[in-house]
Parts: structure tokens; sequence; C-alpha cells
């Protein structure tokens, strides 16, 4: 089903949904980006596409108290922090870090789950937004993803002065159901309703068409590994990289950590926070460092998500073409160069 509500009334449905749970969204910042924060009175949904770190956080976030030890005299206590997540909206995620949970999923919930990650995964609800204008440093295509048509609990569409609602999974229709849409003068019109985003979904293609990556291919490099990975291709392309991490840090889909101890003096606080395989002590072992220079820890990241992780996963990539990366390095050194370079290898 799908239902138009006005835009005028978003602030109405946002209180709706917060008197039942807890939501949120992206909101603009004074810098110019946009940050998820908890919904408040007054809060309005940021129209930018990409927030500035990805919604992972909400899963796997940046730091994860993970156990405390109590010192006694001889005796030590452990306290569990793990408490069952209370159910929450995500509001306004973009198909690009709507595909990221999928590929975090196949990390964090494979065999041994991780439970941390699992209790809020489970617990979410996620309400998606199409993209309206693509940006130049979007290529979600490139892997499958399509921007108007976001995955997700319930997906959304802003055309012209109308938001759009679709339920798409159970927890989506049980969603929509509870809230009171008739006082949001929703319209549930099917076939106009239908016809208005089918018409919406023709105008964003006909932009992504013009983007600048909007014909970039991943190449499947699953049966050429060692090749790959041998490649005097690396020297040239990580030269420049700082190894500054900031890459790994925005990713929706990277997923290294850490696990420190915390002392305290009478209690110790262990904790699980974001790592980066960019950084020159990431892995450190008694016996040394694995990957001594950066060309090996650059070529590392980006074989990980473009020949390991599809390998292990029936193809799927752990990119998602989200675009971050392409921004936010400062040596303008991307994923697409990469991809790019050894398309052009191949050739
Ligand atoms: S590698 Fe870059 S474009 Fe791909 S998902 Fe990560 S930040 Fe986005
Ligand atoms: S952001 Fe750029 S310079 Fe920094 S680690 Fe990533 S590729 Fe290297």
């Amino acid at each position: 089903m799908i239902v138009k509500i006005s835009y005028d009334k978003l602030p109405d449905l946002l209180r709706q949904l917060s008197d039942k749970l807890a939501v949120y969204l992206p909101v603009d910042k004074e810098n110019g980006t946009s940050v998820y924060e908890k919904y408040e009175e007054g809060k309005t949904l940021s129209t930018k596409l990409n927030t500035l770190r990805s919604a992972k956080d909400f899963f796997f976030p940046q730091v994860q108290p993970m156990a405390k030890f109590r010192m006694e005299g001889q005796k030590i206590t452990v306290e569990d922090p793990r408490e069952e997540a209370e159910d929450f909206v995500i509001f306004g995620v973009r198909a690009c870090d709507v595909r990221s949970f999928d590929v975090l999923d196949k990390v964090f919930l494979a065999e041994p789950v991780d439970t941390f990650y699992e209790n809020k995964r489970k617990h979410s609800i996620i309400m998606s937004l199409a993209c309206g204008r693509p940006s130049e440093t979007c290529f979600c295509e490139s892997f499958g993803i399509n921007p108007a048509e976001p995955a997700g609990d319930v997906r959304m569409w802003i055309i012209e002065k109308n938001l759009y609602l679709q339920d798409v999974t159970e927890k989506g229709k049980d969603l929509l159901s509870k809230l009171d849409l008739s006082a949001l003068a929703a319209s549930t019109d099917e076939s106009a309703n239908a016809s208005a985003v089918d018409k919406e979904k023709s105008r964003v293609q006909s932009v992504y068409d013009k983007l600048p990556l909007h014909d970039l291919k991943p190449t499947d490099n699953r049966d050429r590994e060692l090749e790959v990975f041998k490649s005097d291709l690396w020297k040239e392309l990580s030269d420049k990289c700082l190894g500054c991490g900031s890459c790994t840090f925005v990713c929706p889909t990277c997923q290294c950590f850490d696990i420190e101890d915390f002392n305290a003096g009478t209690e110790t606080h262990r904790f699980r926070c974001w790592d980066s395989c960019m950084y020159k002590d990431f892995t450190m072992m008694a016996a040394g460092q694995p990957r001594k220079t950066q060309l090996e820890r650059f070529r590392q990241r980006f074989m990980h998500k473009l020949v390991y992780y599809p390998k292990d996963h029936e193809g799927m990539y752990s990119c998602v073409g989200c675009g971050r990366c392409l921004r936010r390095c400062p040596i303008h050194m991307n994923i697409v160069k990469v991809m790019k370079a050894f398309q052009e290898e191949e050739q």
C-alpha cells in the first residue's frame, strides 16, 4: 500500500511515531553536514543525501561497552552491560545505507553471532527515503541499488509537496497500522499514488543517467584473486595514502574494530571501538605487524571490499557506492579510482 500525505504534515507524522517509540532522523548541522539525532519537537528532517557518519552507528557504534570488571580484594565481579534493546525507528535512511545493513549482517550475524549488534538490529525499524537528486559522487547503481526504490521496512518518497509512504515488510506494515493516518489527511488512492511514484522513479533514473559515475561497473575478480593481489598498480595507487583512516570511518560497510581494557582504578572497562585497516598498528601482534607497509594496508582495504568479501558472499560487494570516501579523502584517492585502474589494466 502506498499512502500520500502532505509534506507539511511531516512534523505530525514524526510526533505520532515518537509517541510510540524512539525515532532517529538526519538533521542539518551548522557546519553544513547532517547527522542522525533522536527526534524531539522542533527537529526537522535533513534533505541532504548522506549523513556525515553512516547509520551503521546504530548497530555497530564507534564505542561499545562490553563488560566491566570490579575488583574488591581478591574478589572480581564481572558486569555484563547487555540489556534487551527497545524498538526504535531510523527515519530517512538512503538506499545505499540500507544496503550497508545487509553487508554488515553477513558479518555480524554469521556464527558466532555478535549479540551486541543483533540486539540493536532486531529492534530497528527502517524507514528509508528515496533520493530525489543523486549527486556526482553517487554510484550505488554500480552495486545494483536503486536510489529511487530503497529497501527497508517502510520506504518513502518526497515528490513535490507530498510525502509518499509504502510498507515493505510486515514490520513496516505493523508500524503504519499503528498510526492515525486519517489525522494526517492521507490519501490512499492506490492507483494515483503508485503512478506518482512510478513517474518519480523514472525522473530519478534520468538524473542518475547523467551523473559521471552512472556507468561504472565493478569487475568480478573472484577468479583472479592472486593476480590482482600481486598487481603493480597497488604501488601507484597507494603511494600518496596518508593512512589517516578517514575513508574507513565514514564508510557504512567498514567493520574493523579493536577491543581494549581501560583501567579505572578499582574497576576495568572493556570496550570495543572502531579501528581501521589503514592504520599501521592495526592487527599488531606480539610478533609484529603483519602488514608492514601502507601499500599492504591500502591493498587489504580494497581487496576486502572488491574481491575477498564478494568471494565469501556470493558476489555481493562490500561497497554500496555512497560516495562518502570520495568526498572525505584528503588526497582524493578512493574506491572508484581503484576500480577504474583495474578495469583499465584488464583492457
Ligand atoms: S568504500 Fe566509499 S563509496 Fe564504498 S561504501 Fe565505503 S565510503 Fe561508500
Ligand atoms: S582517506 Fe585517503 S589518505 Fe586517508 S587512509 Fe583513506 S585513502 Fe588513505
